[in-house]
C-alpha cells in the first residue's frame, strides 16, 4: 500500500518525467471499481474511498491509496474528485462531513437534472467547484475506447477543459452545456430512445413468435440494419423543431403513416399479440392527423406530450 502524507503534485516528478494528475475516487461498486482500474492503468496516482472498506483491497493492491474516510479522501485531494456513488441521496451523505473549499467535484453519480442542478449549487455554496456527469457505457467498456462508452458532462466548462485528459482516460468525453442538468438530461433522453427502440424490437420478435422456422438472426441483422438507417429522422426532427415548420423536408408525412398503421395493427391481430407498445405513438399520430396536419413528420407530435 502506498503511503502517502500530503496531496500529490499535479505535475513533475525528480526523474524529470510529467507524472499523471492524481485521481480521487469515491465510490467503489461495479463503476466504480471500473473507471478506478482505467486510471490505475494510465499511471494515475489514485486515492479511493468506498462505504464497505473491503471493495478497495484488490486496487489497493493494484497500487491504489485508500483512505478511512470520505473526508480523508477529500482532504487529500490535490486533483479531481471524481464521485460514482448509487444515487444523488448517497453523494449528500458521503460529502456531508468532507470540507469542499477549493476542490473539484466531478460526479459521474446518475441523477435526474433537478438533482444534479441542486447538487451543483449545494458543493458551490461549499466552495468546490462541479462538474455532473453521466455515463453512456457500461463497466466491459470502461478503459476500452473501441467499445465506443462516452461521458456526458456538464456544468463549470473550465473545470471540464483542466481535467479533460484524466476524464478521457476511462471513456470519451463529451460536454453538453454549462447548465449543470443538462448531462442528466442528455443521459435520460438517450435511454428513453433506446428504451422505445426496445419496445419496437420486443413487438417484433412477438409477431414472429408463431413462426418456428423463421430465421431470428437473419431477421436480427435486418433490424439491425433498418433502425440504424431510420434513426438519422432524429436530424430531420431538430432541424424542424429549430424551424417551427413541421413540413420542412418531410418524405413521409403522417397521413400515409397513419393508414399504414392499419396493416400494423391487423397485424398484430393476424399474428395474436397485444399491440400495447405500439398504441399509444400511434394515438398521438391519429390525434395529429385529426387536427389537420396529415402533411407533417413526426416533430409535431412532440407537443402532443407536454414539456413546453
Ligand atoms: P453499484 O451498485 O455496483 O455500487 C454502488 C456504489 O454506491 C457502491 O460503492 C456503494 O457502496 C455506494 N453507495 C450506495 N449507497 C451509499 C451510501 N448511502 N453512502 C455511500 N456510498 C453508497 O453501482 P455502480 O457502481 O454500477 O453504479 C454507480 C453509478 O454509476 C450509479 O449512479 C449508476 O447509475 C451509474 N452507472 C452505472 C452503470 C452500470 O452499468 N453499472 C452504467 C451507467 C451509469 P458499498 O460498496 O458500500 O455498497
Amino acid at each position: 500500500m502506498q503511503t502517502h502524507t500530503t496531496p500529490h503534485a499535479t505535475f513533475g516528478t525528480t526523474s524529470g518525467t510529467p507524472s499523471k494528475p492524481p485521481v480521487t475516487l469515491l465510490g467503489l461498486g461495479d463503476m466504480g471499481t471500473a473507471l478506478a482500474r482505467s486510471w490505475l492503468a494510465a499511471g494515475h496516482p489514485l486515492t479511493v474511498w468506498n462505504r464497505t472498506p473491503a471493495k478497495a483491497g484488490p486496487l489497493v493492491d493494484e497500487g491504489a491509496r485508500k483512505t478511512a474516510t470520505a473526508a480523508g479522501a477529500l482532504e487529500s485531494a490535490a486533483g479531481p474528485v471524481i464521485l460514482c456513488l448509487l444515487d444523488d441521496a448517497s453523494v449528500g451523505e458521503t460529502l456531508e462531513a468532507a470540507d469542499l473549499h477549493g476542490k473539484d467535484l466531478i460526479n459521474l453519480t446518475t441523477s435526474t437534472p433537478d438533482q444534479a442542478r441542486r447538487r451543483a449549487r449545494w458543493a458551490q455554496e461549499r466552495g468546490a467547484r462541479f462538474l455532473d456527469g453521466g455515463i453512456m457505457a457500461v463497466p466491459p467498456m470502461i478503459g476500452r475506447p473501441e467499445t465506443g462508452g462516452y461521458v456526458l458532462y456538464s456544468g463549470d466548462h473550465a473545470l471540464f477543459e483542466r481535467h479533460r485528459e484524466t476524464l478521457e482516460v476511462p471513456a470519451g468525453a463529451r460536454f453538453v452545456g454549462a447548465d449543470p442538468g443538462h448531462a442528466a438530461l442528455h443521459d435520460v433522453a438517450l435511454l428513453s430512445a433506446m428504451t422505445g427502440m426496445f419496445a419496437g424490437l420486443t413487438h417484433a420478435f412477438a409477431l414472429v413468435a408463431p413462426e418456428k422456422d423463421l430465421d431470428r438472426a437473419g431477421l436480427a441483422t435486418l433490424l439491425t440494419e433498418w433502425l440504424g438507417a431510420m434513426a438519422g429522422a432524429a436530424h430531420g426532427m431538430a432541424a424542424q423543431l429549430e424551424s417551427g415548420d413541421y413540413t420542412e423536408g418531410v418524405t413521409s408525412n403522417l397521413a400515409m403513416m397513419t393508414a399504414a398503421n392499419a396493416a400494423l395493427l391487423a397485424t398484430a391481430q393476424e399474428q395474436h399479440v397485444d399491440p400495447r407498445l405500439l398504441a399509444p405513438y400511434m394515438e398521438l399520430m391519429s390525434r395529429r392527423v385529426a387536427q389537420g396536419y396529415g402533411d407533417e413528420g413526426s416533430a409535431g407530435l412532440v407537443g402532443l406530450l407536454g414539456g413546453e
